[in-house]
């Protein structure tokens, strides 16, 4: 009996081999949403192969699309500049994203960022949790409120629970904190440089708990 293409997962596309070049290799060919046929490219995971802390965000954007590696536009940055504040090295890291196509609408000449459904977050999420289970990390930090409704739960409010670790079966450290996107979105300067300084505050607690486990 054919399967309704709603069923499909990624777990349909995974390799033979448990590696993570295997995994971002067969993640390149991935077919179990429609988004493979909206962005450029899958944009798998990238980091540090013994990374301790592995950053989720939502989905590539734009410039990430274009490039083929998350977190590289203006909110991979801006994440870049917290992290030097917040003490935690980025080349020790893993960043990755809880849907790996970029999802978009037409305004104009440009393509405007499209939040992802249940179903192809559902249908990507098996990618993300063989980068958790082949990097085995200390924390996992979920950016934004897909990412931690994806790996917390529904009901988790990144507005009421941000910077508190979590208790889960993924890793021994769970947290959540914005989107850094979310902050260049600000109405204003000083409400940019407020929520800038909550985020770094996230991270620096992040840094603290890297630093007891080494
Ligand atoms: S978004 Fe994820 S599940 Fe959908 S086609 Fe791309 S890699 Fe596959």
């Amino acid at each position: 009996m054919s399967r309704d293409k709603s069923e499909t997962s990624a777990e349909e596309f995974f390799p033979g081999r448990k590696s993570l070049k295997a995994f971002r290799e067969a993640a390149a060919d991935c077919k179990a949403c429609d988004l493979w046929e909206r962005g450029i490219q899958t944009v798998f995971g990238e980091g540090a192969r013994h990374a301790e802390v592995i950053f989720v965000g939502e989905q590539p954007g734009n410039e990430e699309d274009l490039a083929g590696k998350p977190f590289v536009g203006p909110a991979g940055r801006l994440l870049d500049d917290a992290l030097i504040e917040a003490g935690i090295d980025r080349t020790q890291t893993y960043v990755t994203n809880v849907v790996k196509h970029f999802k978009w609408e037409p305004r104009g000449k440009r393509r405007i960022h499209k939040k992802p459904n249940t179903r192809e977050i559902v249908a990507c999420r098996p990618w993300l949790e063989a980068e958790i289970s082949l990097l085995k990390p200390t924390i996992i930090v979920c950016l934004g409120a897909t990412a931690a409704q994806s790996l917390l739960g529904p009901q988790f409010r990144v507005t009421k629970q941000r910077g508190q670790f979590i208790e889960s079966t993924l890793a021994p450290y769970i947290v959540a904190t914005v989107h850094p996107s979310s902050i260049l979105r600000a109405p204003d300067d000083e409400t940019r440089r407020l929520e800038r300084r909550r985020f770094i505050d996230d991270l620096k607690k992040v840094a603290h708990v890297l630093s007891k486990t080494k």
